[in-house]
């Protein structure tokens, strides 16, 4: 996937100083953006073309909070394993943090880019068939 435009996911505002492409960004801050990954555990579904601007990143990576914790969500700690599991990373970072069924819903309906919008009460991640 590419990144179609340079605007925040969240809050729609203009991020400058990503240079598009491959790369990762080079000094993300309070001004730049940040781009990021997300997928439930399942390569085929990854999603690389994440991006927020650096206000509203911050205040992502506030509620998911500073330590990524394996086999847990990190909003509610509940026990969650790699396919029941939304695995969301920075571009230029491996450690992901995990979201389980409930507080993905929260995280990707955040997102201008999720439509239609999820519906918690029938959200299921992709079958482990
Ligand atoms: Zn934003
Ligand atoms: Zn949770």
């Amino acid at each position: 996937m590419t990144i179609s435009d340079l605007h925040c996911d969240v809050c729609k505002a203009f991020v400058p100083g990503l240079t598009g492409g491959s790369e990762p960004v080079d000094e993300p801050g309070p001004t730049g953006g940040v781009r990021f990954v997300y997928h439930p555990g399942r390569p085929q579904f990854r999603d690389t073309s994440g991006l927020m601007c650096g206000h509203c990143w911050a205040k992502a990576e506030q509620w998911l909070g500073a330590r990524h914790r394996s086999r847990r969500c990190a909003v509610c700690g509940a026990a969650v394993d790699r396919h029941s599991s939304l695995h969301v990373h920075r571009f230029d970072e491996a450690s992901a943090w995990r979201l389980c069924a409930q507080h993905s819903v929260e995280f990707l309906n955040r997102l201008r880019t999720v439509q239609p919008k999820l519906d918690p009460a029938t959200f299921r991640f992709p079958s482990t068939g």
